[in-house]
Formats: structure tokens, sequence, C-alpha cells
């Protein structure tokens, strides 16, 4: 349910961390020359910006006599081993982002917190069958002693089509927010379902990914699996699972199951 970097654009929409201090242990270099640095150690005119964008921590396109950039704010606070993968990076030899990079971005993603910005008239908790917020609710107390601050909404049509993938549950970590399937918003789904799906996204935010030293990230990591089988129906759940997967890419909620 994560997306990572495609064609040079990182964005990311699921995974999750408790709200942490923030650290400002280094001063912002002044803009102009933060812009000067890289572009002297990247060894080309860069055209830079700075966004405070909820989604894209970097954004690039090497034209031919320039590089274009978007950066996230959290670059401004970067130490010389974030700045020199950086600068290289914008070189363009090697348009591949190091594990230094990931790391950084993924470090610096854990404490940005964007939930301010959603507007919670527009969430959506009163389903058909089953009412999102009261299930949250519910396990949050359970298992996390009410502690977890998060945002959660239907998404999607209720009516499911033939498809080949299904996200029951989504988490945007910036925003602090879980988005459940409309899908599962039906009769044929037991709640247990449903509260498992929303705990597994509350997990997200509980234990966040990890970027190895390869550069790849860990998402579903082994504390976060340890954790997931807490969950007191989770073998219910990936039984359910397993043996409705057919009826549910078919459509189960178009009673064909
Ligand atoms: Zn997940």
């Amino acid at each position: 349910m994560s997306s990572l970097s495609t064609s040079q654009t990182l964005t990311k929409q699921t995974k999750l961390r408790m709200p942490q201090q923030k650290t400002t242990t280094l001063q912002a270099m002044p803009l102009e020359g933060f812009h000067k640095t890289l572009e002297h150690h990247a060894g080309r005119p860069l055209k830079m910006r700075i966004n405070d964008n909820h989604s894209t921590m970097l954004s690039v396109r090497w034209e031919p006599d320039h590089t274009r950039v978007s950066l996230h704010r959290m670059f401004l606070n970067a130490p010389t081993n974030v700045m020199e993968a950086l600068a290289c990076y914008l070189k363009g030899n090697n348009r591949s982002l190091t594990p230094t990079l990931k790391q950084y971005i993924e470090q610096c993603r854990q404490q940005l917190d964007y939930s301010s910005a959603i507007n919670p008239t527009e969430l959506s908790h009163q389903g058909r069958y089953y009412h999102l917020l009261d299930l949250y609710n519910e396990v949050n107390e359970e298992y996390f002693e009410g502690r977890v601050k998060l945002h959660i909404t239907w998404f999607g049509q209720p009516q499911s089509r033939n498809r080949s993938r299904i996200s029951f549950g989504l988490y945007h970590d910036t925003l602090r927010l879980i988005k459940i399937n409309r899908v599962l918003d039906h009769p044929n789904i037991p709640r247990f379902l449903i509260t498992y799906v929303i705990y597994h996204e509350m997990l997200h935010h509980i234990c966040p990914p990890n970027v190895d030293g390869e550069g790849i990230h860990r998402i579903h990591n082994r504390e976060f699996k340890q954790r997931e089988m807490e969950f007191r129906y989770y073998q219910h759940a990936v039984e359910w699972i397993r043996q409705n997967k057919v009826n549910l890419f078919a459509g189960v909620t178009n009673g064909r199951t």
C-alpha cells in the first residue's frame, strides 16, 4: 500500500509513526547559500523550489542544461553527508536514490505532521452498516489505551468491480489519516475483518518503516508483523481473507457471494 519513488518523484502514502519530538540541532542554512552549495557540488545549474508538501519529498527532472528539483523543507537541515548524496543525485549520473538519502527522508517523514490540513467535516465515518470512528475508538482503547491520535475515513465506492487488487485500507503517514475501502461496508463483511484492517493501519503509525542498509523500505518489518499477530482475531481475519479473496475480487458487495 505504500508507493515509493517512481520516476524520481518520492512520494508515499502508507506508513506511520507516533508523533515525535522535533530535533532542531542544526540551523537551517539561508536559502541562497543552500542553493549555491548544492549547485556547486552538483556541478550543474539547479532550478530549485523548496516545498512544504505532505507527499512530495523530492522530485527531480534532469534537463539537458540544468536540473529542476522540488525539495521538501526537510532538506534545509540536512547534515553534510546527506547534502553530498543529494548533490550527487542531482548531478544525474546515477539516478537511483542512495540508502543515505532514503534513510534521511524516512527519518524526517516520521516527524512531519500535516494532520491540521485535514478538514474533519470532510471525513466520512458513518457507513451504511459500520461506523468507522466507533470501531477505531474501540481498537484504540483495546490495544493502545486510547493514545493514538489519527484521522479515519471511508474511501471509494461501495460497489466493487472485477479487479485484480483491492486495498482494504491505506495509511497516509504525514496526514495521520487512515482510509478504509467502502467495499468493506457491507453485511457480508464480518466486523472482526474491519477492525483488523483498522488495527493494521494503526500499526503503520506505531511501527513505522525503516530503510535498511541497501536502501530497501521495510514497511511490514519484523516488529510490525509481531505486533500484528497480537490482534485478537488475527488468525480469523487471515483465514477469512484467504477464503473470500476470490469473491471479493469478483465483487462480494454486488451480491454474487
Ligand atoms: Zn500495511
